[in-house]
């Protein structure tokens, strides 16, 4: 990773990454170190369940960041931290579907008060340096589901299940935030996102397991819901160039174009698994999720007209996934 020559500390801006220990999170916070030599990251995260210091174990060590565990919704804890930074990109956020439909108040909790906390923390920093901003980042899921065409950022938000409609909060909060007191926030609505790292939770990795292993891969419902797919590192390219480049209350729809049947998608994973294995494993159907909704797919013209192009095909992003499930988890692999 590079840096400022030896003689000379970091003069950029300091940027808070909450929740930084996660899936994407921990991806931004590489993407950062290496392509910004002049900026200081700050991760906070509250080490859930879902987040881990292993996710950043190439960060850790690095001179120009630093990891601080907190909770997002501690605002004497958060005010501190807030006021240090310049930029604030807030992934922190309860993800998982499942786990919303199962109980619901967590989300609220994280998802919509965590990011009031960071918005009036932010809003109370006096810190006036060069550009400021908050990048709120949110998800496809907020427009609910689509019968035809794409969800460009003035759709209506019809969220449908508690996960979604908590990001749906943080959005309004984020907007009403520009609005009343004019902060320079942004949002980002991106796409379903795969990659190493990802939690076990998570349908690919779940569907990569299972596959790896020999087990049937289980697929809700009919398999026909439809989903945009987008490799973590070309969301995170996408994400900081909406940090930098992104005007002032804007909404920034982030999606690869990739739309696929989650059985499509499973299909894919066992051909990935079976040059593996030598083994070609099946689909076994799961009664559906609860309001599951049936297809997503974004507009992403606003963010492709600020540069940002997706680099990684579907295939490559797979085969990339599937080697890292197979470095780190080698036991998935029977002999
Ligand atoms: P993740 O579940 O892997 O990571 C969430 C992180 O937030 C974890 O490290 C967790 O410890 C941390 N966290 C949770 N509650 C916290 C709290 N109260 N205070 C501080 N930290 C807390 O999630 P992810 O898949 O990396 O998603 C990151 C963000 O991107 C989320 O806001 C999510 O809504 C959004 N997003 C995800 C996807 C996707 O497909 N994964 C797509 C679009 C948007």
């Amino acid at each position: 990773m590079t840096g400022p020559p030896p003689d000379r500390p970091p003069r950029g801006p300091v940027c808070l990454v909450t929740g930084g220990a996660g899936f994407i999170g921990s991806h931004f916070v590489d993407h950062l170190l290496r392509t910004e030599p002049d900026w200081r990251v700050l991760t906070v995260d509250r080490l859930t369940y879902a987040g881990s210091l292993d996710n950043l174990e190439g960060a850790l060590e690095h001179p120009r960041h630093r990891f601080v565990r907190a909770d997002i919704c501690d605002a004497e804890a958060m005010a501190p931290l807030v006021g240090s930074a310049d930029l604030l990109v807030n992934f922190a956020a309860e993800t998982h579907v499942d786990r919303a439909i199962a109980s619901g108040e967590v989300f609220a909790r994280t998802d919509t008060v965590g990011a009031a906390v960071l918005l009036e923390a932010f809003r109370r920093s006096r810190l006036s340096t060069r550009r400021r901003a908050f990048l709120q980042v949110s998800t496809d899921e907020v427009y609910g589901p689509l019968v035809e065409g794409r969800a460009d950022e003035e759709a209506p938000l019809r969220p449908t299940n508690p996960y979604a409609a908590s990001k749906a909060g943080a959005d309004l909060l984020s907007l009403a935030y520009r609005t009343t007191h004019g902060l320079p926030v942004l949002i980002s609505r991106g796409a379903n996102t795969y990659g190493p790292r990802q939690h076990a939770e998570k349908m690919t990795p779940t569907f990569f397991a299972a596959a790896l292993a020999g087990e049937a891969l289980p697929v809700y419902g009919d398999g026909r819901q439809v989903r945009d797919w987008i490799f973590v590192e070309d969301h995170c390219r996408a994400l900081h160039r909406v940090l930098v480049a992104g005007e002032p209350g804007a909404i920034y729809n982030i999606g690869a174009g990739n739309e696929m049947e989650n059985r499509q998608m499973a299909e894919r994973i066992l051909g990935l698994a079976e040059r593996e294995t030598g083994r070609r494993g099946r689909l076994e159907r799961v009664p559906d999720r609860p309001g599951h909704d049936r297809r997503y797919a974004l507009d992403s013209s606003r963010v492709r007209a600020l540069g940002w192009r997706p680099e990684v095909s579907l295939d490559e992003g797979l085969e990339r996934t599937c080697r890292w499930l197979l470095e780190r988890r080698p036991a998935a692999v029977p002999a």
